[in-house]
């Protein structure tokens, strides 16, 4: 079984086109926005508010019908903490920017068929693990009993935890803040870097698999990246990874630099 849930984010799935208007009730309800929490950096800054209301399609997932006023507030929460997050780093985004509309679903054989027509997938292609992702402007995210299941399967080590959940929304929101400024900055995602970069940058925001452990050493790093090796996929390493260069470089140096090629290492002189 694979070692990560599945984000999907990838570019396939992002040139992904979303059909998923004709299978879904739309159900529309206001954001609620607390304060945010932060995005575990020192400096953050209170979020903003989206503009608009979040479209909820809740068809897939009726278990979670009457709750959409506090899904609407915890999704609202987490686009504050992933706006802080990037504010911090010097990339300002706005929340409602990012996402105008939710899909949650249930694991069920109709809301895989719907889901696998709008990403243009055979339904069996979808994995099992799949938790959530952004396509366009629309956060898909599988019900939390279902995440539960997913990741008590994958973390046994991990012991699932009142936010975990929440931390997951952070993450996906995290991989479409951390796009809109690869977009903005050179016009291709292709700009958010390696995998274990733009991965370990969402663990780290979302606050995943953190035990506080201490930075890697350089050689651990160079061990892990250098040369532009690419790790065993593991978001825990990945998470470690970004962390100890976040203890290193500001977030935003690194976000900067991501595509570059031979990061995080600099380019040879004679290139
Ligand atoms: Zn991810």
């Amino acid at each position: 079984m694979s070692a990560f849930w599945t984000c999907m984010q990838s570019a396939g799935s992002r040139r992904m086109k979303a059909r998923f208007e004709k299978l879904c009730v739309c159900l529309i309800v206001c954001a609620g926005m607390g304060a945010p929490a932060g995005c575990r950096t020192p400096s953050s800054e209170a979020g903003m508010t989206p503009e608009a209301p979040l479209k909820f399609h809740l068809a897939w997932a009726p278990s979670v019908m009457r709750e959409q006023a506090a899904l609407g507030r915890e999704i609202g929460r987490a686009l504050g903490e992933v706006s802080a997050f990037f504010g911090a780093a010097g990339y300002p985004v706005a929340p409602g920017d990012l996402i105008n509309t939710v899909v949650i679903l249930e694991w069920t054989p109709e809301a895989r068929a719907g889901l696998a027509e709008s990403f243009g997938m055979r339904s069996e292609d979808l994995l099992e693990t799949l938790a959530g992702t952004v396509v366009e402007r629309t956060l898909y995210l599988v019900v939390e009993t279902r995440y539960r299941q997913i990741w008590e399967s994958l973390y046994p080590d991990w012991p699932w935890e009142a936010d975990t959940y929440h931390r997951l929304i952070v993450h996906e929101l995290t991989h479409r803040a951390h796009e809109a400024v690869a977009m903005a900055r050179l016009g291709s995602a292709d700009a958010m870097g390696p995998v274990w970069f733009f991965e370990g940058l969402a663990v780290m925001c979302a606050g995943q698999f953190d035990r506080g452990d201490p930075p890697m050493t350089e050689e651990e790093l160079a061990g892990h990246i250098g040369e532009a090796r690419t790790p065993a996929a593991s978001y825990p390493l990945y998470g470690r990874l970004v962390r100890s260069l976040a203890a290193r470089h500001p977030v935003g140096d690194l976000i900067t630099r991501a595509s570059q090629p031979g990061f995080p290492y600099e380019r040879s002189k004679d290139k």
